[in-house]
C-alpha cells in the first residue's frame, strides 16, 4: 500500500519538520536566556532568516526544488535585520522576514502589539526610529511564547492586556518556572469577550470568539486604519505552519477565516509570520485552500479501508504498525487530491501537505464538530 517513495517523502518531510520546529523552538528558547546568549543568537538568527528570505527574493536556480509562487515572496529585509513600515495612519507593521508584528503611535504613547523573541531589541529599535513617544500598552494576541516570549524587554510599566485564557496559561506557566524571569510578564487587564481600547486619537477592537490556533487567540482590530491582525491562522502566500499550524480546535481554525472575512472590515492583514503583509484576498485564498484539505481528506477517509491496510501488513499484534501504515495511506491519498492545485500556488505545500493531511483527517475522524460539517460520522452508531 505504502511505496518506498512516499516513506521516504514522508521521512523527508518529518526530517524538515524537526529542522523548521528546532530552529523555531531554538530562537525562541535561545533568545530568553541570559542576555549575553540573546545578543549572540539572535545576530545568527536574524543572519539565517536575513540571507534566506533575500535568497528566495533572488532567482532560484536549484531545479530539483519547486518555484516557489511570487505570491510567497515579500520585500527585501535590509542588513540591520528588520524592516519596518507605516501601514497607514501611524499603524506600522515590523519584520525580520519570519516573524511579523505590528505597533500603532498615537499621540499619548505607542501600543505595541506581541513581543516576538526573533525580534528582541530590534523591535524597540524599530519603534524608536519612528516615534520618540514611549511605549505605554502591549497587546498579546496569545500566550505562544515565539510571539510574546521578549515582552520583558519593555519598560515595566508598561499596560499589557490579553483574553483571559491567555493570562491563565501564563500564570499556570508561572505557577511551575524554576525562573520567573523566563515567563512573559503576566497581563494587567483581561478581557472574557471585547476590549476597546482607546488611547489619544487612535482605537484598538480586541475580540475572541473561542479556541482557534490556541485558546484565547484574539482577533485585533484596527478600524480606522482597515487593518486586521490574526496570528497563527492565516499566512499570506504560504500554507500554514506544519499541522495546520498546531491548531488546538481545527473547527475554530477553519472558521476563523470566515469571521475575519465576515465581521471585519479590513484590507490589510497582519498574520505574525513569514515574507510579508496579508490582503483580504489572502484569507479568501487560504479559505478556499483550507476547504480543499477538508474535502480531500474525506475522500482520504472514506476511500481507505483500514481492513484492508491491515491484511497487507499483517502483523496484528502490533496495532500501531497497523495504524501507522493506514495513516501513511490517508496522508498519501489526500495529499494526491489536494497538492497538484496548491503546489504553485502557496509557498512551501509540498514541504509540509502531509502534516495538514493528517490533520484534518484525524480531526475529521474524531472531532464531533468536524464529524457533524463532513457528515463523515465514521464512529457514530445508532
Ligand atoms: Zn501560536
Amino acid at each position: 500500500m505504502i511505496n518506498e517513495s512516499t516513506k521516504r517523502n514522508g521521512m523527508l518531510n518529518r526530517a524538515a519538520l524537526v529542522v523548521l520546529i528546532l530552529i523555531f523552538s531554538a530562537s525562541a528558547i535561545l533568545l530568553l536566556s541570559p542576555l549575553k546568549a540573546l545578543a549572540f543568537d539572535e545576530e545568527g538568527y536574524i543572519k539565517f532568516i536575513v540571507s534566506k528570505v533575500n535568497e528566495s527574493n533572488g532567482n532560484n536556480n536549484n531545479t530539483n526544488e519547486v518555484q516557489l509562487p511570487e505570491t510567497a515572496k515579500g520585500p527585501a529585509i535590509p542588513p540591520k535585520g528588520y524592516l519596518v513600515e507605516e501601514i497607514r495612519d501611524h499603524l506600522y507593521w515590523v519584520t525580520d522576514g519570519s516573524y511579523n508584528t505590528m505597533f500603532l503611535v498615537t499621540n499619548k504613547g505607542v501600543v505595541a502589539i506581541d513581543a516576538p523573541p526573533s525580534l528582541g531589541q530590534k523591535y524597540l529599535r524599530a519603534i524608536a526610529e519612528v516615534t520618540d513617544k514611549p511605549v505605554n500598552y502591549m497587546i498579546y494576541s496569545h500566550a505562544h511564547i515565539d510571539h510574546i516570549g521578549a515582552a520583558g524587554l519593555f519598560p515595566k510599566n508598561v499596560t499589557i492586556i490579553a483574553q483571559d485564557e491567555t493570562a491563565r496559561e501564563l500564570q499556570s506557566a508561572k505557577a511551575v518556572a524554576k525562573n520567573v524571569t523566563m515567563v512573559p510578564p503576566i497581563p494587567t487587564i483581561t478581557f472574557s469577550k471585547n476590549y476597546t481600547l482607546e488611547i489619544g486619537n487612535q482605537t484598538l477592537k480586541l475580540d475572541y470568539y473561542g479556541t482557534n490556533h490556541l485558546p484565547g487567540n484574539i482577533f485585533i482590530y484596527a478600524p480606522k486604519q482597515k487593518v486586521l491582525m490574526l496570528v497563527d491562522i492565516v499566512f499570506p502566500g504560504w500554507v500554514p505552519f506544519p499541522y495546520l499550524a498546531i491548531a488546538k480546535d481545527t473547527a475554530g481554525f477553519i472558521n476563523a477565516h470566515d469571521i475575519a472575512l465576515e465581521k471585519y472590515d479590513f484590507d490589510t492583514l497582519v498574520g505574525g509570520h513569514l515574507t510579508r503583509l496579508g490582503t483580504r484576498n489572502d484569507v479568501i485564498v487560504q479559505k478556499e485552500f483550507v476547504t480543499d484539505l477538508e474535502n480531500a481528506a474525506t475522500k482520504a477517509n472514506q476511500e481507505i479501508l483500514f481492513s484492508k491496510v491491515a491484511q497487507q501488513v499483517g502483523h496484528f499484534d502490533n496495532p500501531w504498525l497497523l495504524f501507522s501504515n493506514y495513516i501513511d495511506a490517508v496522508n498519501e491519498k489526500c495529499t494526491q487530491t489536494v497538492l497538484p492545485k496548491w503546489e504553485s500556488r502557496l509557498g512551501g505545500a509540498g514541504v509540509f501537505m502531509s502534516t495538514h493531511c493528517f490533520s484534518m483527517s484525524e480531526a475529521e475522524r474524531v472531532d464531533p464538530t468536524l464529524q457533524a460539517l463532513t457528515q463523515n460520522s465514521t464512529f457514530i452508531y445508532r
